[in-house]
């Protein structure tokens, strides 16, 4: 397993973990081949993070897309859910993205939050919606988000909050296990390998499979992000192709190129469909039951 290098260092700034305890999760990997902590619970202390957090006054930005019907069916649970659990004691923005801006719930905020709205156009099919998303990110970030937040999650909208996501998972690039996935073999893992999409990796690539359903990082390291991520798409898209796992392909591609900071580990983004695991402790988001029929039909 190795001990993480990290974890032997001083607080990291911008890490907002505190001290690292790797070892208290032995069971687990911890820590990258190049040195990013992976974060499980038990593996940071959550009131160090709250303090460094409070202490730089953050705020934090969290984006949501909520077009179609995925607007009446998840946008209201997962805000709700949020300001129980997302950053509290936080500055925090929400951004929804839509293309109804009437039909946003009116959720109550605690003080010092806040939610802004932007219109998006609606894409036809629900792979460009996704894919859209990358764009219309890069907007937001060069404009009012990037000028309030310092930090930025990137979600789904189709899960909810079910315990604390605070500042431990802050960095200046946040990448997501895939719960699927982070126990299969990298051979097997579900990357674009069609070299002629942007978003191809070799058979010989690749870390982690990465969920796009969160992401995340500070305003700086997301415009990059996002930028790589709409070239590729749009790259594909002239020339015809549509990479297996849409914006998901080209997000893991630009994590295999330039890799993250900090790993959430498959408790931050959980599927209750996998059934229980020893090693999920503590869920921080679960997923929505999928309903595909209903939604994209
Ligand atoms: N989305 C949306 N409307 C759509 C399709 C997608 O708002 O018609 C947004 C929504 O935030 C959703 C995300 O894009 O959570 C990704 O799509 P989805 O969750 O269906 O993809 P999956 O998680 O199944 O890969
Ligand atoms: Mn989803």
């Amino acid at each position: 397993m190795g001990v993480c290098p990290l974890a032997r260092m001083p607080p990291l700034r911008d890490n907002f973990t505190g001290p690292l305890h790797p070892w208290a999760r032995p069971e687990v990997l911890t820590c990258t081949s190049w040195g990013a902590p992976i974060i499980w619970d038990g593996t940071f202390d959550p009131d160090v993070a709250q303090q460094e957090a409070v202490q730089q006054n953050l705020t934090v930005g969290l984006t949501v897309f909520a077009v179609g019907r995925y607007l009446e069916k998840y946008l209201a649970r997962f805000l709700e859910t949020a300001e129980q659990h997302f950053m509290v004691g936080l500055r925090v923005v929400y951004y929804v993205f839509t293309e109804r801006p009437a039909a946003v719930p009116r959720v109550p905020l605690g003080p010092g939050r806040w939610l802004r709205v932007e219109r998006v156009a609606r894409e036809r099919r629900w792979q460009d919606v996704s894919m859209a998303r990358m764009r219309a990110l890069h907007a937001a970030l060069g404009g009012r988000l990037g000028r309030e937040a310092r930090f930025v999650l990137c979600m789904d909208v189709d899960q909810h909050f079910s315990g604390a996501f605070g500042p431990e998972a802050l960095a200046e690039s946040v990448a997501q296990l895939h719960a699927w996935h982070y126990r299969w073999p990298r051979r097997l893992l579900p990357f674009e390998r069609d070299a002629r999409s942007a978003a191809a990796l070799g058979p010989a690539e690749g870390d982690f499979y990465y969920h796009a359903a969160v992401f995340g990082g500070s305003v700086a390291a997301l415009r990059r992000l996002t930028a790589h991520c709409a070239r590729g798409l749009r790259r594909d898209r002239a020339r015809g192709l549509e990479a297996r796992w849409h914006d998901e392909s080209h997000l893991n591609k630009f994590f295999w190129l330039y890799k993250p900071a900090k790993l959430l580990s498959p408790e931050f983004c959980w599927s209750p469909d996998i059934g229980r695991r020893a090693e999920i402790r503590r869920p921080r988001l679960l997923w929505a039951p999928k309903e595909y029929a209903l939604l994209r039909g």
